[in-house]
C-alpha cells in the first residue's frame, strides 16, 4: 500500500553552514511512501498517485523526523532533580533512579513511556543508555523493535564509584553486552552501542572489557561521556594519573573513532579537540542540560573549526526538555553566550540530517529523500496562542522555523511517522 502525505515540505540534503545549496522546500509538497521507505518527495502535482491513500497535514511544515544522540532511558523520572551539580545529581538522584530498572516489569512499562515520549516530541531515533542492569536494555530493544523505530541503545558499564544496585563488574559488564550484543544488534532497525558511562564508573579492567568488544565488533557505536564540568575532570584524572587528558583515558582503551559519541565535550584543551578530529570521534552538544547542572558553554563553533563533527541532544534526565526544538533554543542561546549566531536552517538541519551524520546513518535517516526510512515529523507554527501571533508577522520559512525553534515543544508536533506509521500516542494515551 501506497500513502502520500501532503504538506509544505522541507528536507535538508547538506549543511546550511557550510553551502548555500543545502535543503529544499516544496509549499505544495508531498512524500510518497511505500513499505516504510520514501519513494518519492517533490511538488504534490509532480508526484500525486491514484493508487496512494492521501493524508493531508497542510498548512503544516513536514521534515525527517528529529534524532536525540545522547538520552538516558532510565532517567525519565530523573528530569527537574533539584542538585548542586553533576557528581550530586548522579549520587542523590539518578543512581538510587536506574537501580529500579533491575526489575524487567518496570523497565518494560518505563520503556514503553520513553518511547511514547519521543514519537509525542517527533523523535524517531534516539542513542540511549540504558541502566547497568541487562533487562533495561532488553526491555528498550523490545519496545523499539514493536514500534519499528531504529534505536541504538546499550547496557551501561559502571563498576566503582557508585552503590553496589547500579555496579557490576568488568567480565559481567562484557558477557551481558556481548550477550545483548548477539540478541539485539542488526535485528531490523536497532542497534547496539557499547555504553561505559565515564571513566569515573569504570575501572581500568572495565574499559579494557569496552575496548574488546568494540574491537571485536568494528564499526559498532561507542556512547560515553567527557569532559562535563570541572569537579568530574579533576576526579577523573586523580582515578587515571598516567592519562594526559581526560580524551586519552578513553584514547588508550580503543574507544575512539567516527561512531564514538562523546557527551558534552565542554571542557577541551586543543590537543584533545585534535585528537577527536584525528579520529573521527563525535562530540554531542547537551544544552539544557549543561545549562540545569551548570556545567559550561559547548564551543560548537571551536569544535566545528576544528574539525570535529557534533551532534546535539536532550540528555534526559540532566537535560530538561524532551523536545529537541527546547533543545534547539537553548543551543541557540549557548551560541549567543559564546558570541554566534546560530540560523535556523542550521538549527533544524543539526537536530535531523545534522545527527544522522553524527551517528553515521545519513544513508538511512535524517533527511526526505527517496530511499530513506520514511521517518517524519509534522510541525504546526502556530500550535499556540503565542506562537499564532507571533505568525502572523511571519513573511519567510526562516522566520517560522525560529519562531518553532523558539517557542516551540511537543505543542507544536502535530504527527509522527515511524516507517511511515503514524504513531502518535492520542490524547487519552499520552496523557
Ligand atoms: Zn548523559
Amino acid at each position: 500500500m501506497k500513502t502520500l502525505i501532503r504538506g509544505r515540505v522541507l528536507s535538508f540534503h547538506a549543511d546550511p553552514a557550510e553551502t548555500d545549496d543545502s535543503h529544499r522546500f516544496w509549499d505544495n509538497g508531498a512524500i510518497l511512501v511505500q513499505d516504510g521507505r520514501i519513494v518519492a518527495v517533490g511538488d504534490y502535482g509532480d508526484i500525486a498517485d491514484p493508487q496512494a491513500q492521501e493524508i493531508d497535514h497542510r498548512p503544516h511544515l513536514v521534515m525527517a523526523g528529529f534524532i536525540d544522540p545522547h538520552i538516558h532511558f532510565p532517567q525519565v523520572q530523573v528530569v527537574a532533580a533539584w542538585a548542586a551539580e553533576l557528581l550530586d545529581w548522579l549520587n542523590d538522584h539518578t543512581f538510587p533512579i536506574e537501580a529500579q530498572y533491575r526489575d524487567p516489569d518496570h523497565a518494560a512499562h518505563m520503556a514503553g513511556a520513553f518511547l511514547d515520549q519521543l514519537i509525542l516530541n517527533g523523535t524517531t531515533t534516539a542513542c540511549a543508555f540504558g541502566s547497568v542492569h541487562k533487562a533495561s536494555a532488553e526491555a528498550l530493544f523490545a519496545a523499539a523493535e514493536s514500534r519499528g523505530m531504529a534505536l541504538l541503545a546499550g547496557k551501561v558499564m559502571m563498576d566503582r564509584n557508585a552503590p553496589d544496585a547500579v555496579l557490576d563488574d568488568a567480565q559481567p559488564s562484557y558477557d551481558d553486552s556481548r550477550a545483548l550484543i548477539e540478541r539485539w544488534h542488526g535485528r531490523g532497525r536497532l542497534e547496539y552501542a557499547i555504553t561505559p558511562r565515564f571513566a569515573i564508573t569504570s575501572t581500568p579492567e572495565q574499559l579494557r572489557a569496552a575496548g574488546t568488544l568494540a574491537t571485536e565488533n568494528p564499526g559498532m557505536a561507542i556512547q560515553t561521556h567527557l569532559s562535563e564540568n570541572h569537579a568530574e575532570i579533576e576526579l577523573t584524572l586523580q582515578l587515571y594519573p598516567e592519562a594526559r587528558d581526560y580524551l586519552d583515558i578513553y584514547d588508550r582503551f580503543g574507544l575512539l573513532g567516527p561512531r564514538s559519541l562523546m557527551g558534552h565535550a565542554i571542557h577541551l584543551s586543543a590537543r584533545e579537540a585534535a585528537r577527536m578530529a584525528e579520529t573521527g570521534t563525535r562530540a554531542i552538544h547537551c544544552p539544557t542540560s549543561n545549562l540545569f547542572l551548570g556545567s559550561g558553554l559547548f564551543d560548537d563553533h571551536a569544535m566545528r573549526a576544528a574539525g570535529v563533527v557534533t551532534g546535539v541532544a536532550t540528555d534526559i534526565g540532566g537535560g530538561t526538555d524532551w523536545s529537541m526544538l527546547a533543545t534547539l533554543a537553548e543551543a541557540y542561546k549557548i551560541a549567543q553566550l559564546r558570541g554566534r549566531r546560530m540560523h535556523p536552517l542550521a538549527a533544524f538541519h543539526w537536530a535531523t540530517r545534522g545527527n544522522a551524520v553524527a551517528l553515521g546513518m545519513e544513508d538511512r535517516i535524517g533527511s526526505v529523500q527517496p530511499g530513506r526510512f520514511a521517518d517524519l515529523v509534522v510541525l504546526d507554527p502556530r500550535a499556540t496562542q503565542a506562537m499564532r501571533l507571533r505568525h502572523d508577522k511571519v513573511d519567510s520559512l526562516m522566520q517560522e522555523l525560529f519562531i518553532l525553534q523558539v517557542m516551540g515543544d511537543d505543542r507544536a508536533v502535530v504527527e509522527t511517522y515511524v516507517a511511515g506509521r503514524a504513531l502518535k500516542p492520542t490524547a487519552a494515551a499520552g496523557g
